[in-house]
């Protein structure tokens, strides 16, 4: 799993770019699922057909991944830039990326003054987006817009690898951890009679969208938004602000965005405890703050969707580089395939 994992990391995938990493799951699931489609949106719907009365499920899980999108060519040949989705701007400066354009990735850099040359007052201030730009080495307006065209997307250029205690670092495991639990409980359907849809769902980080209308065409029974959540087991980062830990298990999601997000259903929190148990899985559950996943737009499509969010728990989310913990994402699997089973 941790291949997969590596793979869908270090694929590229902005909100509205999601091609790549649809393509991984397509080729992933192709001849282990019953049926496999792609919708208007860029959604991939796959289905698992289960026995006739038996409920539905939809596991939504988010393809896309923050980045940015080219927004301007100055004279010089330097390429501005606007954020897609949650990013701090101090988190930019001096990042590596790669464009994807029509013919492919041209490498670059955020570039930012040496120390030298900063004042002590300067030196202290955060710079906005708005005045960084993206090095390609291009020496004017013309060269660099021979590669690079205005709306092409950005993406963070970082090394999967991994690190102590079964934790791995990479880029956009917010949510690509979600995308490869996705895939692996869809290889483990042969003994569920449910009618189970894998859906990797596009545009999530910019408003849901993705998840909206896939469910809206499904109109499943029952619905799990398959996510990370910020892991709260390292500095600077207070207990009850972020009570779960990476590497303590799947986290069952009880309440996010203070209510305003998803409050899960009663039902779905009894039947994922109790699958949790079944099997013997250690969980975590959360009531979060900010923040929030596609669940909240599944369970008000239509007449309410029972729904629920799964996560692992993920260490410096919304950055080039984020950790999680190979055990919870595995764990992740076998409460899922548990709690399919039990239906
Ligand atoms: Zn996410």
């Amino acid at each position: 799993m941790k291949e997969l994992l590596k793979k869908l990391s270090e694929s590229c995938g902005i909100s509205g770019f999601e091609e790549n990493v649809r393509e991984i799951i397509k080729d992933e699931l192709d001849g282990k699922v019953d049926s496999m489609e792609t919708d208007i949106m860029g959604n991939v719907i796959t289905t698992h057909k289960g026995v006739e009365g038996k409920p539905s499920v939809m596991l939504a899980s988010h393809m896309d991944e923050i980045g940015l999108m080219v927004s301007y060519i100055d004279d010089e040949g330097f390429i501005r830039f606007v954020k897609i989705g949650g990013i701090n701007d101090q988190m930019l400066l001096n990042q590596q990326v790669y464009i994807q354009t029509e013919d492919g990735e041209v490498p670059g850099v955020i570039g930012s003054k040496p120390p030298h040359i900063t004042s002590a007052e300067e030196a202290k201030k955060i710079i906005p987006y708005q005045n960084m730009f993206i090095d390609i080495g291009a020496n004017s307006k013309e060269q660099a817009e021979e590669l690079v065209s205005v709306g092409d997307a950005i993406v963070f250029h970082t090394e999967f690898r991994e690190c102590l205690n079964d934790l791995v670092m990479g880029k956009a495991l917010d949510n690509r951890v979600g995308c490869a639990v996705m895939v692996e409980v869809m290889k483990q359907l042969d003994d569920v009679d449910a009618t189970v849809y894998g859906v990797g769902t596009v545009q999530e980080e910019v408003g849901l969208k993705g998840a909206k209308t896939s469910a809206f065409k499904l109109n499943p029974d029952m619905a799990i938004a398959l996510d990370v959540t910020i892991s709260g087991d390292h500095p600077g980062v207070k207990p009850e602000d972020a009570s779960v830990k990476a590497g303590k298990g799947p986290v069952i999601s009880l309440a996010d965005a203070s209510g305003r997000g998803l409050i899960t259903h009663p039902m779905m929190k009894k039947l994922l405890i109790e699958a949790a148990e079944a099997a013997d899985i250690e969980y975590q559950v959360e009531v979060g703050d900010g923040g929030t996943t596609d669940a909240t737009a599944i369970h008000l499509t239509r007449e309410g969707i029972a729904t629920a969010t799964l996560s692992s728990a993920s260490r410096y989310i919304h950055t080039p580089t984020s950790v999680v913990n190979m055990k919870d994402v595995e764990d992740t699997v076998k409460l899922i395939v548990e709690f399919l089973k039990r239906l």
